[in-house]
């Protein structure tokens, strides 16, 4: 069974005392802290700087946030390493530059919203829209995926009704998108998520919890 995207916010909302989002600025991200934003103007926007990003990314990033006057977090590595990707590993690169960022910030938030949706890719397929999620270290945040049964089409439709301009990137045939050495255009046009990493990976690793 799935709810409305706006009972689901607000429902955890309620239940929140320290809410954040985190987002990439793809389009489901935007659209997602748009939904949000209509409740909790201030909520907290997490972007993980991985200082592997398209240059678009990060341009597109600010004039959101100017516009929406957002409160944005950019969240950074303690030591980053440019290139760890190449000289190491991806394994390596994500968890550096955006598990272990990332899962340090969210030890301080109780409510955790993400625009994962199941039709994402075989790895999202059993999401839930509210889960607990536990981080490494132990502690349990609540993760909540409002758009978790939206399709791509939906998240579209959305931001077109609602004049939100999305990352220009999309223009040129990327359809998920992230660091800039690991994204391409997808290879198989029936999975949106196979141009990510070489279709070597699925995920990055941030929404794998601790056992
Ligand atoms: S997506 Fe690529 S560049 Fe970005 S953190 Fe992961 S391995 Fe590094």
């Amino acid at each position: 069974m799935t709810t409305d995207p706006r009972t689901v916010i607000t429902t955890a909302l309620a239940a929140a005392e320290r809410p954040c989002i985190t987002s990439s600025f793809q389009a489901e991200c935007v659209v997602l802290t748009h939904l949000l934003r209509q409740v909790r103007p201030d909520v907290p926007v997490l972007f993980l700087d991985t200082f592997h990003h398209f240059p678009q990314t990060l341009a597109y990033r600010d004039e959101i946030s100017a516009a929406w006057g957002l409160n944005l977090i950019t969240l950074q590595a303690q030591s980053p390493s440019v290139g760890l990707w190449q000289a190491e590993s991806t394994e390596a690169c994500c968890r550096r530059h955006k598990v272990e960022p990332l899962f340090s910030a969210l030890a301080g938030y109780d409510v955790w919203f993400t625009a994962l949706r199941r039709d994402q890719s075989a790895s999202r397929a059993n999401l839930q829209e509210v889960e607990p999620f536990t981080l490494p270290g132990g502690t349990t945040i609540t993760r909540v995926a409002p758009l978790a049964a939206w399709t791509a089409r939906d998240v579209w439709a959305y931001a077109t009704q609602h004049d939100i301009p999305l990352l220009p990137l999309y223009e040129a045939g990327y359809t998920s998108i992230g660091c800039e050495p690991c994204t391409t255009v997808p290879f198989d046009p029936e999975n949106p998520r196979s141009g990510r990493w070489q279709g070597e990976k699925l995920e990055c690793g941030i929404h794998i919890q601790a056992k």
